[in-house]
């Protein structure tokens, strides 16, 4: 009998899996609490790195769409302070493939949904509850009833994981907030804000509070503003005087991103603390936020991507042994992310410092060499 494997989450972990596992001629289902591809916004721009996210798409047979999809040019970065003064611009080499290319979320979701044979993923099935059978195996309930059964369950439903308990009790805690705005169409709406912001991320860095944005493919900025998180309503957020009275003082070139976007959007963001692990149980393991949630600084959907290419080759390579694909997994999947967590709390951490803007200038600066003794 074939082994029925169901992964909880349709986000970029579960995608990858089901289409790596697909490659090796095993099938899984996905379910997903959305209703449909388009149903909810997939955020801003991701740079993926050669040694994860683009490692985990060449084993997805993916590479040459990535390529072809992907934009370098989205890689220049720009940090400013308050008064709207360039602190570092970072252009990368013209024509150059070779270091971290952006590729705007829907973008890469889609590539992936359309990778898949119909049917893989199945909308509208938010899983509610897991019941383990007594001959192995478990029970999955989904809001509105329904049921499924399965033989394995992988659970990558991000960082609300509903299958995460069963593993672990860890509770994520609150490190930062974060509130997104959009401004569509803003090569004709606002060419100032574009030619301000360039083509890839942008940064004006004050104390405790972050202002970026991003140029995405699509002619949208997305605009975010990240504070320390703060006790205070979530919703007070959605209110643009509120944000910018953050700003008070700020140069009006930069606060024009907060003018001109629509939408506020605030969310709490949350972490795992670093060097999670849990006592492995047989038929059952997380990848991505689920297993790892960190600060958002770079790494997250990488190590997601990456975390389902090594299960995804792990299981072809002992088909029959899930359990041993399971335990090596994770004792591998524990060790690669420990200093990976640690390093970005450490840069979560100092982003939102009062000493933010000089603490970034000195990371993007190249130390000078040491005088020797005869100078
Ligand atoms: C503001 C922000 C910026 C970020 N920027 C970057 C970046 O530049 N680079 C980077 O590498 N990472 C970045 N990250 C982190 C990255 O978004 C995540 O680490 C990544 O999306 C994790 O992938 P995942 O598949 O584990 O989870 P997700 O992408 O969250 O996918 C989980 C999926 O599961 C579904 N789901 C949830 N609960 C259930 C349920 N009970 N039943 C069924 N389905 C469910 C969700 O609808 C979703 O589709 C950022 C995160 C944030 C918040």
């Amino acid at each position: 009998m074939t082994m029925r494997i169901a992964i909880a989450g349709g986000g970029l972990g579960g995608l990858t899996l089901a289409r790596i596992l697909h490659l090796h001629g095993i099938d899984a289902v996905v379910y997903e609490r959305e209703a449909g591809r388009t149903a909810r916004s997939q955020g801003g721009m991701l740079d993926l790195h050669p040694e994860s996210g683009q490692q985990a798409l060449a084993d997805a047979g993916l590479d040459a769409r990535f390529r072809s999809e992907a934009r370098p040019e989205g890689e220049e970065h720009r940090i400013l302070d308050p008064a709207g003064r360039t602190l570092v611009h970072h252009l990368p080499d013209p024509g150059s493939f070779s270091g971290r290319p952006e590729i705007d979320r829907t973008v890469l979701r889609a590539m992936l949904l359309d990778s898949l044979p119909s049917g893989t993923v199945i909308w509208q099935h938010r899983l509610a509850a897991v019941t383990p059978q007594p001959g192995g195996g478990f029970t999955l309930t989904f809001d509105g009833g329904q049921r499924a059964e399965c033989d394995v369950l992988i659970g990558a439903d991000g960082a609300r994981s509903a299958v995460r308990p069963l593993l672990t009790d860890v509770t994520p805690s609150p490190v930062s907030t974060v509130v997104e705005l959009t401004i569509g169409e803003a090569g004709r709406r606002h060419p100032e804000l574009v030619e301000l912001v360039g083509a890839g991320n942008f940064w004006a860095m004050g104390e405790n509070r972050i202002l970026s944005a991003q140029r995405l493919g699509n002619d949208t900025l997305k605009v975010g503003i990240s504070l320390r998180a703060v006790d205070r309503p979530l919703d007070s957020y959605r209110d643009r005087r509120v944000l910018l009275d953050l700003f008070d003082g700020w140069s009006p070139r930069l606060t024009a991103l907060i003018d001109a976007g629509d939408n506020p959007t605030p969310r709490r963001i949350e972490v795992m603390p670093t060097g999670t692990r849990w006592t492995h149980r047989p038929h059952l393991t997380l990848i991505g936020d689920a297993a790892h949630l960190m600060p958002p600084v770079g790494e997250g959907a990488n190590q997601a991507m990456l975390d389902a290419a090594e299960l995804a080759a792990r299981f072809a390579a002992t088909p029959t042994n899930p359990n041993q694909a399971i335990r090596g997994y994770e004792e591998a999947m524990f060790t690669r992310i420990h200093p990976i967590a640690e390093m970005s709390a450490r840069i979560q951490e100092m982003m939102l410092s009062p000493t933010a803007a000089a603490d970034i200038v000195r990371f993007f600066t190249p130390r000078a060499p040491e005088p020797s003794p005869a100078d």
